[in-house]
């Protein structure tokens, strides 16, 4: 190494440890900051809390000159720009929610070259005042944070974002860092290509979070299993997250009916109280929050022991980021999801609603990526990192139900397989699971007859198993691709194992739990 890049790196060392007061860097960190001293456009993907903000500010520290940081969200720069001058480094904002002298003193220590680092969103990076400004004094660095927000095949696509290249190209001599906790495959080319950085400038940092136990139970009585779950653990802090916020109030409701310290948070409620109940929950003041999607950004409780997916979220990266917010600590958390195909139809039925098609079938896939998650019988781990575009699991996990289960036995299941399949086969493979359930369990719902379906010979043949247990079948069908689910009206369809199968040329094994989750002793509160 040249020795200018060797003294960067300790001057960068000294910097963590002077001003940052940290022992050592966290796994990526090191080449990512290396990397940008080198002058090279660099790609940083790094889980959420996996330490994204050194990566721009210490070299913004080393550098002479002026780090522009965009950031799409005004309140998340206020809060950086507020740690960085308590750190006594010298960090300001130009937005619309300064006064106008606040305004004008930012202009001033800009000029003259007294501010490091910057915040701007990107659309006030682009505004003409503000491009003269900035090309008057000596840029060194652009850091574009939640750079995701550059690619269509993000989740938050923003066409602000998307002009960027514009503010890049003014500043040839300055070196680029993007930041994001999401990269897909896709979205990775997209920000590498429009932000001109090379393949040997991205650094990926795993995405696995190895204390968090993953675990996913179909969605039975919801209600029960959860207070099964909090149960275990009683008096510790704890996250459940539902789809809407009449699920969040009534679920609130219920728990503190049976007794359990609980507060809800979600967009209905005013800010003071949403404000309020987020502090009561970081102060220990109460155990459990009901929320919706809207709690959990810019919160950092290190201790939250457990989270609950009441309902199914909507793809990966929610389902990623609110786990997330478990185990911050590095202590042991739980995660739980419950998981049943009511809250599929209903997402299925919110995706109908899209107008464009591009957004429509981006979020069918992120969907179905989800839905793979939550029915793999390999671990849970694996379809989670893919996602983020780690092909494997690095250790033997041991922190997810399929990995840790061998009381899930597979057993013979070919029979009723077949009575399920032909059931499907002989109503025209136009109907949802529930209704053939009810077909082969004898169902006299006016459907049914009305569909004359009573009179077919795989009508009342299927009373070896509960309802449940045949839904839970149809699951294991459709993951072994047996089934498939049609994409537009969701009945499902027969494929080539299907007939193997049908046939008795293939067997088919698979394991059902135990409908009722009666397993665990639960202490119930009352
Ligand atoms: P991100 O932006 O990736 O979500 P942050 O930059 O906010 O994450 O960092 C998350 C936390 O980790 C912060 O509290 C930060 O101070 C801490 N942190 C970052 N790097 C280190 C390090 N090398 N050693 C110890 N703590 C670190
Ligand atoms: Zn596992």
């Amino acid at each position: 190494t040249l020795p200018t890049s060797s003294s960067k790196l300790e001057n960068a060392q000294a910097i963590l440890k002077d001003v940052f007061g940290f022992d050592s860097f966290r796994s990526t960190q090191q080449g990512i900051i290396e990397s940008v001293l080198e002058h090279n456009n660099t790609l940083a993907i790094m889980p959420t809390g996996g330490g994204k903000s050194l990566c721009y500010q210490i070299p913004a520290i080393v550098f002479d000159g002026l780090t522009v940081v965009i950031s799409p969200l005004i309140s998340l720069m206020q809060d950086q720009v507020r740690q960085l001058v308590e750190l006594d480094i010298s960090a300001g904002v130009l937005n619309s929610s300064l006064s106008s002298d606040e305004y004008q003193n930012n202009l001033v220590s800009l000029k003259n070259g007294e501010i490091k680092l910057l915040f701007l969103a990107p659309e006030t990076a682009l505004q003409p005042n503000i491009l003269s400004l900035l090309q008057s004094i000596h840029v060194a660095c652009i850091a574009i944070d939640e750079a995701h927000c550059i690619s269509e095949w993000g989740h938050e696509f923003r066409p602000e974002y998307r002009q960027l290249d514009q503010l890049v190209s003014r500043f040839p001599d300055a070196v680029t860092v993007a930041l994001t906790a999401t990269a897909t495959p896709r979205v990775r080319e997209d920000i590498k290509r429009q932000l001109n950085i090379s393949n040997e400038s991205e650094f990926i940092a795993s995405f696995d979070r190895p204390n968090l136990y993953l675990e996913v139970a179909p969605k039975e009585s919801a209600y029960a299993q959860t207070k099964t779950f909090i149960d275990k653990h009683a008096k510790q802090s704890g996250i459940i997250y539902c789809q809407s916020r009449s699920g969040v109030d009534d679920l609130t409701t219920k728990l503190k009916q049976d007794g359990y310290s609980v507060l809800p948070y979600h967009a209905g409620l005013n800010n003071q109280k949403r404000a309020s109940n987020q502090e009561k929950f970081v102060r220990d003041d109460v155990d459990i929050i009901v929320a919706t999607i809207a709690f959990g950004m810019g919160i950092n409780k290190p201790d939250v022991r457990y989270v609950v997916h009441y309902d199914l979220p909507k793809n990966i990266e929610s389902y990623y980021q609110q786990i997330g917010r478990a185990g911050r600590d590095g202590d042991d958390a739980d995660c739980l999801l419950l998981f049943g195909y009511g809250d599929t139809g209903k997402i299925r039925f919110f995706i109908d609603q899209m107008n464009n098609e591009h957004e429509k079938r981006l979020a069918t896939m992120h969907l179905n990526q989800m839905l793979a998650l939550a029915e793999t019988e390999e671990c849970r781990r694996l379809p989670l990192l893919q996602y983020f575009g780690e092909s494997e699991v690095s250790e033997t996990c041991v922190k997810c139900d399929n990995c840790l289960s061998d009381d899930k036995q597979k057993s013979d299941l070919t029979v009723p397989a077949q009575k399920f399949l032909s059931c499907v086969h002989r109503t025209g493979q136009r109907f949802g699971a529930a209704y053939i359930v009810d077909v082969l369990r004898g169902s006299n719902a006016e459907k049914v007859l009305q569909n004359q379906h009573n009179l077919l010979s795989t009508y009342d043949i299927g009373n070896e198993l509960d309802k449940k247990q045949w839904i839970a079948l149809s699951r294991q069908l459709i993951q072994k691709k047996l089934l498939r689910q049609d994409e537009q009206f969701g009945g499902l369809k027969l494929t080539q194992l299907a007939t193997d199968v049908l046939k008795g040329k293939v067997p088919f094994y698979a394991m059902l739990q135990q409908a009722v989750p009666e397993k665990r002793s639960s202490t119930s509160k009352s």
